[in-house]
This record gives structure tokens, sequence and C-alpha cells, in this order.
């Protein structure tokens, strides 16, 4: 019972309604969801099945699998089947692309949520000549949309399954182009016009994307939605994503910045991080975005200082090894610092520390006292010794 003030730093998110896919729920408060897409070919049966699986066993929530044609929908089917039965009924998103009316009614049939993009509904003929359309031809065109999507709205609706409304920058209708450009307002009327036709049929498991490759596009698009649909009063959970982030160091910042900030402003309910590398590698990016904003807890959070001319011990090393020996248990912070010159409050409160002492020895912490000294040889071993006396140790 402290008289001190204190501040609430958690973030504070955006109400959203859930939205179920199968076992896992989007919005509604749930933890925001980590979901990635398979590079296999889905008429790979196995292969399908196997890259699935593999994802999920590294905390994939949900597989997106792209479904080009009839056959790939039929294939879908059965890897379906085959995950039930030999590992567990994960649940999958069907991406289905333009003209795919048909392929989406017939995969809806066998996973839990279809994937379309409304800049792939296309009715007008592209016209060089033409700079503009009039309200009549924008309104025509809207009421063909709503024709075209309507059995898949009620297929996904009378199954109770879910659908994502996945506006991408780089393909907006054209009667979106020329009446809104190529801008935020453009996305944000596009996903809008099939939240409407979705909402008409009474339809509302629905996920919205705004997904572009520049963060600051991508950031615009996703605040306005967000903004819109307050507005409106629709409560629908929002998938973040940049796309085409590329790989690397570079790829993996340039989707934190995207997404991160969305997260930190309370906005987003599930996320992929899209590289140019194999989708395993997407997984621990997304759970320590999550993590360093405090939104999950899913590893151990590790304080550490970053050396200076005062540090006793090669911290690089050792925090290395910490980790090492550490790095299973989770629900636990462990700070690693060159010295306590500026006190154990500097440890950010971790549950343990491991800090530089005098040449030679380390000093170990419980919160914020000093529990023992112990040579540099051992640190690692006592710190060990010490998380196991709270009971608090698990064999990895
Ligand atoms: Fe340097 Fe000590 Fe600060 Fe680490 S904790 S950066 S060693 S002063």
């Amino acid at each position: 019972t402290s008289s001190q003030p204190t501040f609430d730093t958690t973030i504070k998110r955006r109400k959203t309604r859930p939205v179920k896919v199968g076992n896992v729920t989007i919005g509604g408060g749930y933890p925001v969801v980590v979901q990635s897409m398979i590079n296999e070919d889905t008429l790979d049966i196995d292969g399908s099945v196997a890259g699935i699986r593999r994802l999920h066993e590294i905390g994939c929530e949900i597989v997106r699998v792209t479904v080009p044609s009839m056959a790939h929908a039929k294939a879908l089917a059965e890897i379906k089947q085959k995950l039930i039965k030999t590992y567990q009924d994960v649940p999958i998103v069907a991406d289905v692309h333009h003209n795919g009316l048909k392929i989406a009614v017939e995969v809806s049939k066998h996973i839990e949520k279809v994937r379309i993009n409304p800049g792939l509904y296309v009715f007008e003929k592209p016209n060089v000549n033409r700079t503009e359309y009039t309200k009549a031809e924008f309104d025509e065109i809207g009421d063909k949309i709503r024709e075209t999507l309507e059995p898949l709205v009620v297929s996904l609706r009378d199954q109770g399954k879910s659908m994502r409304i996945g506006v991408n920058h780089g393909s907006l209708a054209e009667r979106m182009l020329f009446t809104y450009g190529d801008t935020p307002e453009g996305m944000v009327e596009s996903a809008i016009e099939f939240i409407r036709i979705c909402e008409s049929l009474d339809f509302r498991n629905l996920v919205i994307s705004m997904k572009a490759s520049r963060v600051p596009v991508m950031l615009a698009a996703y605040r306005l939605i967000a903004k819109r649909m307050d507005e409106l009063g629709m409560d629908y959970p929002l998938h973040l994503g940049v796309t085409e982030a590329g790989d690397g160091e570079y790829g993996r910042i340039k989707s934190t910045a995207g997404i991160a900030t969305l997260l930190a402003d309370g906005i987003g309910d599930t996320i992929r991080v899209s590289l140019t590398e194999a989708p395993e590698k997407e997984i621990p990016v997304c759970y320590s975005i999550l993590q360093a904003l405090g939104l999950r807890k899913t590893m151990v959070e590790y304080v550490a200082c970053p050396s200076c001319g005062r540090t006793l011990f090669n911290l690089e090393e050792v925090l290395h090894k910490v980790r090492e020996a550490t790095k299973h248990l989770t629900g636990l912070d462990i700070a690693v610092m060159g010295c306590i010159v500026n006190g154990p409050g500097e440890m950010a409160d971790a549950d343990y520390g491991y800090v530089g002492k005098t040449p030679g020895y380390i000093s170990l912490y419980r919160g914020r006292e000093e529990i023992k000294k112990v040579p540099e040889d051992k640190g690692v071993e006592e710190l060990i010794n010490l998380i196991k006396g709270d009971e608090r140790w698990v064999e990895p």
C-alpha cells in the first residue's frame, strides 16, 4: 500500500465485437490473435497439411491458405479432414481471388473463414478515356457486387462462419480510384461498401483489413477505418499487416513500425507480419511485438543494459548464457545489468536480477532485494538455483 500516485500504462483497446474463427476468437477483448499463411501449393495435400501443422505448432493460431481455383477449394476440404485426423482442427482462412465467387461458396463449406478483396470484384471495364463515374453508374456496379456476393454471405452466415474484407492499397477498383483517388479514403469506402452489403444480409462475423506496403498509407487507412466505423456504430475487429514488407531486419522493422504503432493506439485484434522468408519466421516477430507492448506475455522478458565503460563482465555473452538457460520459462522478467550504479530501480522491477558487483563477482537479486554475491563463473547456475528455490523453475 503505497501513497505514491500510480499511472495506468496498459493499452486501451478499441471495443470490437467477438468474431469466431473455429476455436479462436478475434476481437471482443480477446488476446490479439497471431496468423500467417503457408506457401505450399494447396493442391499438394500432404505438403499443405505439414505446412499448416508446422506453423500451428509454433504459435500461429489461424492459418491462411490460397484458393485460386475450384480444384484448390476441393483440395482444401481434404487438407482440413487430414488435419483433423492426424493432428487437430486448426482454424483455416481461405484466400479467394477475383471471379472466385463459386470457389468461395464451395470452400466456405470446408473451412472457418473466407478472405475476399473488394478491389477484385470488378464489373467496370477499365476505360482509358473515363475520368469519373456518375452516381448512377457507381451505384449500379454496387448493386451488381451485392448480387454477386450474396450467396457467399448467406453461406457463411448460415454456417456461423466468418469473412475478412481485405482491402489492399495496390488493388482498388477503378470506380473507387476515380471517385476517391488512390487514397486511404478510397480504401475505407471500399470496405464500408462491402460491410453494408453484409449487414443488409444480417451477416456481421466480419474482420476488416486495410493493408498497404507503405507504412504511412497503412497507418492512415487503419486509423480512418477505425474512426469511420466508430462513427457509424460498426464494431468490427481489424486485422493488421504491412504487405510486401520484404525480408531481414528491415522487413521486421517495417512491419513493426506499422503494426505496433496501431496496436499502441488500441487498434487491431489480429496481426500478420508478412516476410519474404519462410512463414515460420513471422511468428516470433508477431509474439515479440505483442510482448513488447504488454499485450501478450508468451516468453521471458529480458531487461538488459546496453553496457558501457563501467560494465564488469562481458554483457553480451552473459545475456546470451542467461537467455539460453531460462528462455523456456514463461511469465518471468529477468534483468541482466553490467553494474548497479543507478540502483535496482533500473532493473524495471524484474523478478530476478543478475548484476555485476565487483570484478569477478555477480549479485543476484529477487525483485529489488539483493540475495547473494557469487563468483562470476557460478552466476548462471546460481540464478537457476534461486529461481528453483522460489518454485518458479520448470525443466526445459
Ligand atoms: Fe553501464 Fe552500469 Fe548502466 Fe550497464 S547498468 S550501462 S554497466 S552504468
